[in-house]
């Protein structure tokens, strides 16, 4: 996967223009507020998701001075995959973005999904260690949808049997006599449970042999990275569904008392810790950002190994707090992959051996010819 060219028009404070990376290291330099994260946005925005800082459509579209929105922002990619070049088309017009891939118009700018693919790692991103086990259960369930896109249904289908079995706790507070139909909803929440615990166990297994090879090359070999899938349901078990069914009639009356259901995989956890040590409480800065960026780098060679060509991986603002060794390593040690880095330092700019250097200033991109 390897973009040739992207053309900007009206996209957030983006001059029209355009810009044509390396094959390889692209790194994206400028002082605060130039438009850096802004670029790799509209990169992003070709994977068929949404932005990866969470805004909506409408702000993607330039803004002037006076507050005035512009009417259409427009972005273009000619880009290599799947053996040959091909171009997309975004369109952001009232609220809503439209795509044309190789000339035809599809259904929506989410049909691009598979076409052109990417891992980002933004700031917000830290998230992952830093905070509960939400941020990294939604992690592993977005990474297992880009490679099997049949585990959304099956997410899906979890999670409304979970709604239902919480609603139905609830109303057996007012409803004793319904009491009797909870079990029909424990063997289906238990029967999905399981086919969950299976693909996120199976997506770790898979994951951590990578994630853990990239941590020890940006540690210099100096610290290991395990990854482990902690579940609620007893591990040990090969039958996870009467394991979970187990667990469900054993917590039933204190389900009863919460009005919610206390185990299953929406309660699980990834695991992740530097040297044996709990990653979230006893990880430095650079250590934890090492770690999440280790956990997004193995994703993408999962992705690779799945569809056959390597993702392009947009790290935005990933230098700081990161020492001169860990920077080089991402400067320079990951080859066969096309890669953006956005950075306020210019010293990062003297480490990179091989690659483009650009410069980003109140909104225009140009090539900096080192
Ligand atoms: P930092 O180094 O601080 O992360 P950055 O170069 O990544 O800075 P961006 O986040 O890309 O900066 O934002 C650059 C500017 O774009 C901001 O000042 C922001 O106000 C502006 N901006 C965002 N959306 C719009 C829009 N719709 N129209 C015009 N300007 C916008
Ligand atoms: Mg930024």
């Amino acid at each position: 996967m390897r973009i040739i060219k992207l053309e900007f028009e009206k996209y957030r404070n983006l001059h029209t223009g355009s810009f044509c990376p390396a094959p390889g290291v692209n790194i994206i330099c400028g002082s605060n507020a130039q438009g850096k994260t802004n670029l790799l946005e509209s990169i992003w925005l070709f994977t068929g998701g949404h932005s990866f800082r969470g805004s909506r459509d409408a702000e993607l579209v330039r803004m002037e001075e006076n507050g005035l929105s512009q009417e259409t922002a427009s972005l273009s990619m000619t880009f290599f995959a799947a053996g040959r070049e091909q171009t997309a088309r975004l369109k952001i017009a009232a609220g809503r973005r439209s795509a044309l891939l190789n000339g035809i118009s599809k259904r929506s700018a989410s049909s691009l999904v598979g076409t052109f693919c990417a891992v980002v790692f933004s700031p917000e991103h830290l998230s992952l260690v830093k905070d509960g086990p939400r941020e990294r259960r939604l992690f592993l369930d977005s990474a297992i949808c880009q490679v099997r896109p049949s585990y959304a249904g099956l997410l899906s289908q979890y999670n409304r049997a979970l709604q239902q079995r919480n609603t139905l706790l609830k109303d057996i507070a007012r409803h004793r006599e319904l009491l009797d139909t909870l079990e029909i909803w424990d063997e289906r929440l238990a029967g999905f449970g399981e086919a969950v615990m299976d693909e996120r166990l199976r997506y770790v297994r898979t994951l951590r042999p990578t994630a853990g090879e990239i941590y020890q090359g940006i540690s210099q070999q100096r610290e290991t990275l395990e990854l482990s899938y902690s579940m609620t349901v007893s591990s040990g078990s090969e039958e996870k569904k009467r394991s979970m069914l187990e667990v469900l009639s054993a917590r039933r009356d204190m389900d009863l008392a919460m009005g919610a259901t206390s185990s299953g995989p929406h309660r699980d956890d990834l695991k992740l810790s530097i040297n044996g040590t709990d990653a979230r409480s006893f990880g430095s800065q650079g250590q934890q950002r090492s770690v999440v960026l280790a956990l997004k780098l193995a994703e993408a060679s999962v992705l690779e190994s799945v569809i056959g060509e390597p993702p392009a991986v947009l790290l935005d603002d990933v230098m700081s707090e990161l020492d001169v060794s860990r920077q080089g390593y991402l400067l320079n040690q990951l080859e066969g992959r096309q890669i953006f880095i956005t950075c306020c330092d210019p010293e990062a700019v003297r480490l990179l051996e091989k690659g483009k250097v650009f410069r980003v200033q109140e909104g225009a991109v140009r090539e900096d010819c080192r």
